[in-house]
């Protein structure tokens, strides 16, 4: 079989927003999803400049982030992550789906 196997559980079928519009749902190819508050995803957010590289120390805290942050665009990265536009002007985190299904925050995962 060419190229590589699906992993059923950090293959997203679906990305959009929860039908309250408040959350971001993620279906996976295993039929899980996952909903996520935008803030919770902003503060899990991997790049640079809020998480020190070489430590992994988290510089970005809480009281940074306006409670009401929300999500502007989403825009995926080939097809391994997603990228988020926050309203706090915050763009440069990257989010592989990998990371995204251990940030599950139900009662299962
Ligand atoms: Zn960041
Ligand atoms: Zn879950």
């Amino acid at each position: 079989m060419p190229g590589e196997p699906l992993d059923t559980r950090t293959t997203a079928v679906f990305v959009g927003p929860t039908e309250d519009r408040e959350s971001l749902a993620i279906r996976w190819l295993d039929g899980h999803v996952s909903t996520y508050a935008p803030r919770y995803l902003r503060l899990q957010c991997p790049c640079a400049g809020c998480i020190e590289e070489m430590s992994g120390r988290r510089l970005l805290r809480p009281g940074d982030v306006p409670e009401d942050v929300y999500i502007r665009a989403i825009r995926y990265v080939g097809r391994y992550a997603l990228h988020f536009d926050f309203s706090d002007g915050h763009g440069t985190g990257i989010y592989p789906f990998e990371l995204l299904r251990e940030l599950c925050i139900c009662g299962e995962c």
